[in-house]
């Protein structure tokens, strides 16, 4: 089974001709409410994919709460682990202006309650589970709780260090694979600045070496997106040193909306790794179910099914 330890936000997109300033109003053509955040995207790409997925998490007890809650119970992911608090919905006010560019306005809510106190009460739903998937839009004090702990228990833990951060080394060491972004990237080795440069001197290596560089940060293995670029995977060999690099291209498609591509990436990853693919196999997978998302518009609403897959 899998666990995605994380976020839930109910995002309100508004079409609009050019952003506000200060005073203005201003009138949006087109508003929808979409589900989203980090974890929740992740455990309904697992789910659609036909996974055994489980969500821990928070929302309020409000309509977008409802809806977040309706979702992932729709794509068939188990929410004993989801409660409903007295704050707020995680929501994201996103202004999409005709350019493509958009503005996000991001508000926690009930996403800054999933403490460890929390975690810990449910347990059983994560320790013993074979796959732990976790994000950073929940308090990173519950991410240091839960990965180490999992890993402790033989559990294969995916680290999705997104947003950007640095992580604790007790996270790093239980990362297999840590997954990131080049933004991503950039943030978790800005943390080494001014301790010793590890083996590989990388700067400007290109992403096999930046995917070296994120393994001497500590992590078991890394997968580095490269957005239409695909993904370069590294893992360590039985003996811990680094192997080398892998170079994954994307599925070639025609890009419509790249809004949650990394979480249907993420999704797709916990799926084949829960299944004893390896993580080769596993990025191969993932980089069609992103390009699948890709291809299509929204978030949830973008992620296959397996028979989707196999008729695109
Ligand atoms: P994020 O969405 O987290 O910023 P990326 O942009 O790196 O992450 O995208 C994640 C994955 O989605 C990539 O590794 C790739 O497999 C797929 N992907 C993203 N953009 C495209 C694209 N334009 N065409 C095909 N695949 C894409």
């Amino acid at each position: 089974r899998i666990v995605v330890v994380g976020s839930a936000n109910a995002d309100l997109v508004l079409a609009v001709a050019h952003r506000p300033a200060a005073g203005e109003t201003i009138v949006s053509a087109d508003v929808v409410v979409m589900p989203g955040g980090k974890g929740g995207n992740q455990a309904v790409a697992a789910a659609k994919l036909g996974g055994d997925v489980a969500f821990i998490g928070c929302v309020g007890a409000d309509a977008p709460g409802a809806m977040l809650r309706e979702r992932l119970v729709a794509a068939g992911v188990d929410v004993r682990g989801l409660r409903s608090i007295a704050a707020p919905s995680g929501q994201a006010v996103i202004l999409v202006t005709p350019d493509g560019e958009n503005s996000i306005i991001v508000s926690p809510g009930a996403n800054a309650q999933v403490s460890t106190a929390l975690v810990a009460e449910v347990a059983d739903l994560w320790l013993g589970a074979d796959v732990l998937v976790v994000q950073l839009e929940i308090p990173l004090e519950t991410v240091e709780h839960v990965v180490p702990r999992a890993h402790a228990r033989g559990t294969r833990v995916i680290v999705n260090a997104a947003p950007a951060a640095a992580l604790p080394a007790a996270v790093l060491a239980a990362s297999d694979p840590l997954v990131v972004n080049e933004t991503e990237a950039e943030a978790a080795l800005a943390a080494r600045t001014g301790q010793p440069r590890p083996g590989v001197a990388a700067a400007d290596g290109g992403p096999g070496a930046t995917a070296l560089d994120l393994l001497a940060l500590g992590a078991r293995s890394v997968v580095l997106t490269l957005g239409a670029g695909g993904a370069v995977l590294v893992e360590r060999g039985a003996d811990g040193a680094a192997g080398t690099p892998l170079h994954v291209p994307a599925h070639p498609v025609a890009a419509v909306d790249t809004t949650g591509a990394g979480d249907a990436f993420v999704g797709a990853l916990a799926v084949e790794l829960c299944a004893g693919s390896g993580l080769e196999a596993a990025v191969r997978r993932a980089t069609q179910v992103a390009a699948f998302a890709v291809g299509r518009r929204g978030a949830q609403a973008s992620y296959p099914t397996r028979a989707d897959l196999v008729i695109n």
